[in-house]
């Protein structure tokens, strides 16, 4: 679909759950958040009747997400259920790895196109502080499991956050000898993000070069979204970069968000948008969703202004477990 900027929206990040069984410090709190209850999280049945509406209006990407997507029961049936729509060419997996080893085999049977596994850390007592758990181990279990699965695209994400600068490097070593992206993400000042150190790309360039030495663009296409990569001599994967603060991307944005309690969200700092669940419960046919859906979408806001720090426009106040990240 195209919005009134132009832009074509064809990739959409579902939410299947706010839960997780980690506890990052920069998304959530020790305690965990208020939970949504179980009957105002969408059921699959709801996901995949709104996903066929989404499909038939040109969403094609679709990204898994959470909170921690892999503590609901299910995944492999969901994804092969997704696969199966018309119009659907991809389906994806954001996940902290902590239960990747367990499901893999499974993922992959219904159909699994990639998995991009969030890790700031090698370091076990730095991994526990920024996770408030022990599960550095089977994290790393889980990346070795889908390295090991052919034909299967596996990206790491990795948030710089000041107190990981000594990781950034053994981090990118990973890619030395295996297909493999790893991505440095610009913390977003989004619930305890806000709280948090903001490393730049500028910044963990400066650190990587220090330690590998310049790396070149890479212009080749990897992937669905934003990022952008770089080459380093002598590495089989790459380097890769979302800065939405210091290279803001928002005239290529190309996604929109379903929370889990089915809100189609149409830009990461606005609460904009429009609740299908409601319509699904009012009992709306699909041509109706449908338009609202085209609707939503058409008005998807121009920008993000994360930088704006008046204070008036940050209007999002979920956190990034809510949301979907
Ligand atoms: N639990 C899964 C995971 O960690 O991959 C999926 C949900 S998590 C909210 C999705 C992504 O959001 C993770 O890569 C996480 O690092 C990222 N994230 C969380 N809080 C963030 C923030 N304030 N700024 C940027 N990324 C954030
Ligand atoms: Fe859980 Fe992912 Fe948030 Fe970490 S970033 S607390 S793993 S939802």
């Amino acid at each position: 679909m195209i919005d009134r900027c132009a832009r074509t929206i064809d990739y959409i990040r579902v939410s299947v759950t706010d839960r997780c069984n980690l506890r990052c410090v920069y998304c959530m709190p020790e305690d965990g958040v208020q939970w949504v209850p179980h009957n105002a999280v969408l059921s699959y049945e709801e996901i995949l009747h709104l996903c066929r509406i989404f499909a038939g209006l040109g969403l094609s990407k679709i990204k898994l997400t959470g909170g921690e997507p892999l503590v609901r029961k299910g995944m492999d049936r969901l994804i092969a259920d997704l696969k199966a729509i018309d119009g659907i060419q991809c389906v994806t997996l954001t996940t902290n790895g902590v239960l990747l080893a367990d499901q893999l085999d499974g993922l992959v049977a219904a159909g699994l196109d990639g998995v991009n596994i969030s890790l700031d850390t090698l370091d076990r007592a730095q991994f526990k502080a920024i996770t408030r758990r022990d599960e550095l181990d089977r994290v790393l279990a889980g990346l070795n499991a889908a390295l090991d699965c052919p034909g299967l695209n596996v990206k790491i994400n990795c948030l710089p956050m000041g107190s990981n600068d000594d990781q950034l490097a053994p981090m990118v070593e990973l890619a030395r000898e295996r297909p493999l992206s790893v991505r440095f993400i610009e913390v977003m000042p989004i619930g305890l993000g806000k709280s948090l150190t903001h490393r730049s790309e500028e910044d963990v360039r400066a650190i990587l070069e220090r330690a590998f030495g310049p790396m070149t663009p890479f212009h080749g296409k990897l992937g669905n979204g934003p990022c952008h990569y770089f080459s380093l001599p002598g590495f089989v994967g790459k380097v890769g970069f979302i800065s939405a603060l210091s290279h803001q991307f928002c005239g290529e944005c190309n996604r929109v968000r379903l929370t889990s309690e089915g809100f189609l969200k149409t830009c990461l700092q606005y609460e904009l948008g429009v609740n299908l669940k409601t319509l699904l419960d009012d009992g709306r046919d699909d041509a109706f969703i449908a338009e609202a859906v085209r609707q939503a979408i058409y008005n998807k806001p121009l920008q993000h202004h994360f930088a704006d720090t008046s204070g008036e426009q940050a209007l999002e106040h979920h956190g990034m477990s809510q949301i979907g990240g």
